[in-house]
């Protein structure tokens, strides 16, 4: 049995404004561990610890902190089994998905720990002579962490990594459903050798702590990934401050298949961006809007493709799809799928569980015949139920993707080069893709979205650097 623990300044310490059992959703008879709440002094006391750490730790070179994300690196390596399966066990992934989820992180940790070797500005000419003119980025101080619980680790580890490279220390708010993965990352970085305070661990429910984090603390940055509702009450807070932040927030993502679509590419990755992670990824497609042509050959082939995957417990190496991730998860992705069966058809439809647990699982399904304003395709689910839209031509397809509040990702499948192109210019996404499912954006790209998906800041790849330092532009004379 695991206990979540909170790691501030070096010391681990269990807190005790609560607890509550940590319950498998794959088999909820069985009990993963304990969870224990925070109130807001340990939040209080988790800043404090990482602002004394903030002058030793900006002060290193860049090359040494470099060396402690290599360290970290490796020891996430060296452990990644043992992480996926609590991982898995706690919030539901497929242990298969998890894996590549663990080593995201890895490769997340080598990317930024790199980043410490590189420079960080640029000599700008200038007018007058003997004066040296450059720019330098700096660090912004401490950074708070806030995350959600559907990438129990490459989330977590795509904020903390640049945060940290660039000279930030971190307090990290994990979601109460990850918190015993989070606790054992920093068990991790314990071991790699971090000093004590550059990363600071509280566990606790988001509307006490993470409010306590951003009201009581004099943080210098939040950086924030998870629901849409929360990030904008986070960005008012941040906002009246005066501190840069950044929130990655809900979607709705659509992908579009043309006529002339090669349906042997495009079924298989819109099953899989539609399904995989039950669908709880903020970039999962969620509408799928098919051109008048195909229409009927898609379905045929799409509902083929999803009678084939496997809706099985999370540790099953062979699960497409495990359990959605908690009780709450399952009674709201359930309102939808009550709503689809008594408003829209139900085109196509998943195997149900292969075996006999008790969990939250919930039957894939592909719904349609309901308009393009219905709640079932403007509204954010989160789990394993798409809908899909028919479109007489390319520019009724494009409209229908952009009539959405969100803005995070968007696929189209064609052969045409004129209406891929046509789609990266005038999809309203912040990441469009062509031939590629609207799910699984590569680490040293940018991400994140545009409308209410995001702060239009970007995560990941050099943009994240931009994300946790702020431009100093130095001049010197020697004259
Ligand atoms: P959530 O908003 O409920 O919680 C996210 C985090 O915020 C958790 O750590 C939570 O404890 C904390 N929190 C909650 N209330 C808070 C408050 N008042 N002040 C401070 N912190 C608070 O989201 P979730 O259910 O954990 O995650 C699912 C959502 O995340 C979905 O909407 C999904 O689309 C989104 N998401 C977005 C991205 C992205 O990059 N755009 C990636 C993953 C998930």
């Amino acid at each position: 049995m695991k206990n979540s623990r909170n790691w501030i300044g070096g010391e681990w310490i269990e807190p005790t404004a609560g607890e509550c059992a940590v319950i498998n959703p794959s088999n909820t008879k069985e009990q993963v561990g304990v969870l224990h709440l925070s109130d807001s002094s340990q939040v209080i006391q988790a800043e404090q610890a990482a602002r004394e750490a903030y002058g030793p730790w900006s002060g290193l070179s860049g090359p040494v902190r470099a060396g402690h994300l290599e360290r970290m690196a490796d020891l996430l390596q060296s452990k990644s089994g043992d992480v996926a399966n609590l991982a898995s066990m706690e919030m539901g992934k497929p242990i298969a998905e998890m894996r590549g989820e663990v080593s995201r992180g890895v490769n997340l940790l080598r990317y930024y720990a790199a980043e410490g070797l590189r420079a960080n500005g640029a000599v700008i000419p200038s007018s007058e002579q003997n004066v040296l003119q450059f720019t330098r980025k700096v660090s912004l101080g401490v950074a708070g962490i806030i995350t959600p619980w559907n990438f129990p680790v490459a989330i977590p580890i795509w904020k903390i990594a640049p945060a940290l490279i660039c000279g930030n220390t971190v307090v990290w708010k994990p979601a109460e459903l990850a918190s015993l993965t989070a606790t054992r990352l920093a068990e991790l970085f314990e071991e790699a050798g971090l000093p004590p305070g550059v990363i600071n661990l509280v566990i606790g429910k988001g509307s006490q702590i993470g409010k306590a984090m951003l009201e009581q603390t004099p943080l210098d940055a939040v950086s924030f990934t998870g629901s849409t509702s929360t990030g904008l009450g986070i960005a008012q807070i941040c906002a009246k401050r005066n501190i840069k932040y950044q929130t990655e927030m809900g979607g709705k993502n659509a992908a579009v298949v043309l006529n002339d679509a090669d349906l042997e590419t495009a079924v298989p990755l819109i099953v899989s961006g539609a399904f995989r992670s039950a669908g709880q990824k903020c970039t999962a497609t969620s509408r799928i809007i098919v051109e008048s042509g195909i229409y009927d050959s898609f379905i045929k082939k799409l509902s083929y493709a999803l009678s084939n995957i496997k809706l099985a417990p999370a540790l099953d190496s062979e699960a497409y799809l495990g359990p959605v991730a908690s009780a709450s998860q399952y009674e709201t992705v359930m309102s939808y799928v009550h709503m689809a069966s008594e408003q829209a058809d139900i085109l196509a439809q998943g195997p149900p569980l292969s075996g006999d647990q008790d969990g939250y699982y919930i039957r894939p399904i592909v719904a349609a015949g309901v308009g393009a304003g219905h709640p079932l395709i403007q509204e954010e689910i989160f789990g394993p139920v798409a809908t899909v839209l028919e479109a007489a031509d390319f520019e009724e397809a494009v409209a229908l993707c952009n009539q959405s509040i969100y803005g995070l990702s968007a696929s189209l499948f064609t052969q045409n080069l004129s209406h891929a192109h046509r789609f990266l210019d005038e999809a309203r996404a912040g990441m469009v893709r062509v031939n590629q499912e609207t799910a699984g954006v590569e680490y040293q790209s940018p991400f994140g979205g545009m409308k209410l998906s995001s702060s239009h800041t970007r995560e990941q790849g050099q943009a994240a650097l931009d994300f946790f330092t702020e431009l100093k532009t130095c001049a010197i004379s020697y004259r």
